[in-house]
């Protein structure tokens, strides 16, 4: 299987019946969009094949990515997020609009859920349901040295698939664990809009984290 027949396989996905019904019903809800067309299934990942840094993000915004099909497209956070890609030289551009030319270098974005969830909150079963995309997804990137966690669940999610038990590796903004094989953990504060409105998450932070994921990567 290669990334594109992953992409056809998962778009079918409605195993969680709970997130089925959340993401099409929450399209066009929002004023700002009424009467555009949402993507409203699953979001496949989005950047390099031949990938040494994964973004591992929660799931996609209701009004974000479940609207434009793209990881961290449409919303707060990717409006965070795109630039500093950019500014770290990891991507060609600032931006991403969906269908656009935008190409990241080295870096490949994708979730712990692939659905969205009702108040960004996806239940343990749901986490559970898209653990096996994950397993697959990340079988596809086998480049893959540095994988870098957004936010504590999808630390643990990565922890899961990594088979490494949470005890041993708790989270921590900036913490980098090495791995086997040259390979490393490195954990960041989501780049959701509560985390970066508030300050908990400042560009200069992120930038950081990005900067400190390339050197690790080699790149
Ligand atoms: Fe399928 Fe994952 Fe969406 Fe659940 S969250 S329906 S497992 S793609």
């Amino acid at each position: 299987m290669d990334l594109e027949a992953f992409r056809q396989d998962l778009v079918a996905c409605r195993l969680c019946p709970r997130l089925v019904a959340w993401r099409e019903g929450v399209a066009g809800r929002k004023r700002a969009f009424r009467g555009e067309g949402y993507w409203a299934r699953p979001v496949p990942g989005f950047g390099d094949p031949e990938a040494r840094i994964l973004l591992f993000g929660l799931a996609p915004g209701a009004h974000g990515s479940n609207r434009t099909g793209r990881p961290f497209t449409g919303d707060a956070s990717g409006a965070f997020l795109y630039p500093l890609l950019y500014e770290a030289g990891l991507s060609s551009k600032p931006e991403s609009q969906p269908g656009d030319d935008l190409r990241l270098y080295g870096v490949y974005l994708t979730a712990a859920v692939r659905c969205a969830p009702p108040e960004n909150r996806p239940s343990r079963e749901e986490l559970r349901a898209c653990a096996r995309w994950t397993d697959l997804e990340l079988s596809l990137l086998p480049g893959l040295r540095v994988y870098l966690a957004l936010g504590r669940i999808a630390h643990e999610a990565l922890l899961a698939h990594l088979g490494l038990g949470k005890g041993a590796f708790p989270f921590a903004h900036g913490r980098v664990y090495p791995l086997e094989e040259g390979r490393y953990l490195l954990d960041s504060y989501h780049v959701s809009r509560q985390n970066t409105q508030t300050g908990r998450l400042t560009r200069g932070m992120f930038l950081e984290v990005l900067l400190v994921a390339k050197r690790l990567a080699g790149l």
